[in-house]
């Protein structure tokens, strides 16, 4: 099934629990075999990106693989994938506060489609070009089976003033950027799944709305950058608001109160039923908006960063000391715990 698996199995194979064993399968794989104690001054697995002490401060470096079938469909427009494949990575960057310095990409293709190349690295340079972030080095070579694509990213940042996953403190507000939901919709929409809430025409209508999210991301490197020394912690949403401020969460050793029905929504997941906007808005992934806590008597300074970022910002909920998500509906009454999103490791 072409999509992310760990956002899909969460969704899909819920009742199996196997949303669970996958979501804690890739964490604990690498938990397992590819966590050592980083040298001194380094930060290494466990954060959107990794720091490298260098002269002026850090080098931030996070990679992201993108295989044709499960990030991707086969048929999708190259533009939009060249753009898609370089934004994931700069969502990683924008995540830490760091700014963009030059990107390597590794290609692996089945056959050479020089149309197709064209495409892909019009989208990809025009985004590089926007975060002034050149395209400096890379590997290719021939595949058996499909695109995957491969990329490294180098940012700058002084690790004391990077966003980190692990800074959240009791009483602080949760933010998210943009709105959410709206690429889980499309790809639900694009996957065929069966919508017996819309007509054919609301739901061509429902995925123009929605596939511009899931197709052309906007990183909020601005944003990340103007929440530098401001905010406490942050990561971005590649795959799902639950499972992605459960990150926050255990990295910070805190509990949150997420208020399920004040996340925000484009118009057309605002007009989904009720059960589905939730599912998309909690643990729809491919978002790349940034959730990041700050003081609560920060919050102006942070409307004020965000408008400097040009980048709505919404105040979603606030840390606790008791470990585990709660939920509450526009009422403040409490949702039962949701059974997806990989959330049970902080019950
Ligand atoms: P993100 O979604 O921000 O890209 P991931 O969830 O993919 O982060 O990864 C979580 C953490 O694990 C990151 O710090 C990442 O660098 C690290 N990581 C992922 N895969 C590996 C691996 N094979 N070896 C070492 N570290 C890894
Ligand atoms: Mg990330």
């Amino acid at each position: 099934v072409p999509t992310k698996c760990r956002r899909f199995v969460a969704i899909d194979a819920v009742d199996a629990g196997a949303g669970l064993i996958m979501a804690g399968g890739e964490f604990e794989l690498i938990r397992r075999h590819f966590t050592r104690a980083a040298p001194v001054g380094v930060l290494g697995v466990g954060d959107d990106c990794a720091l490298l002490p260098t002269a002026a401060g850090a080098m931030a470096i996070s990679t992201d693989i993108l295989l044709e079938g499960r990030h991707f469909f086969p048929d999708v427009d190259p533009t939009s994938l060249g753009h898609k494949a370089l934004a994931v990575n700069l969502s990683d960057l924008a995540a830490m506060g760091a700014e963009p310095s030059a990107f390597v990409l590794g290609l692996a293709l089945p056959v050479i489609d020089d149309p197709w190349l064209v495409a892909f690295a019009r989208g990809m340079y025009a985004l590089a070009d926007r975060h002034a972030c050149p395209l400096i080095g890379g590997d290719t070579t021939r595949s058996q089976n499909g695109i995957v694509i491969t990329i490294t990213i180098f940012g700058k940042v002084l690790p004391a003033q990077a966003l980190y996953r692990s800074g959240a403190k009791v009483g602080d507000d949760i933010w998210v950027s943009g709105c959410l939901g709206d690429a889980d919709v499309a790809l639900r929409l694009l996957l065929g799944e069966a919508q017996p809430w819309v007509d054919d025409a609301q739901r061509a209508a429902l995925l123009a709305a929605t596939r511009t999210a899931l197709e052309w991301p906007e990183p909020r490197v601005a944003l990340g950058l103007a929440l530098r020394g401001l905010a406490s912690s942050a990561i971005d949403i590649s795959d799902g608001l639950l499972q992605d401020l459960g990150h926050i969460l255990q990295a910070s050793a805190c509990g949150a109160r997420l208020f399920a029905d004040a996340l925000p929504v484009s118009a057309g997941v605002a007009a989904l039923p009720v059960e589905l906007r939730r599912l998309a808005t909690l643990a729809g992934g491919d978002v790349y908006e940034l959730c990041f806590t700050a003081p609560a008597d920060r919050r102006d300074d942070i409307l004020a960063a965000a408008a400097r970022a040009s980048t709505p910002v919404t105040r979603v909920g606030v840390i606790e000391a008791e470990a585990g998500l709660r939920m509450m509906d526009a009422a403040g009454n409490a949702l039962p715990p949701l059974s997806y999103g990989g959330f049970d490791h902080f019950a």
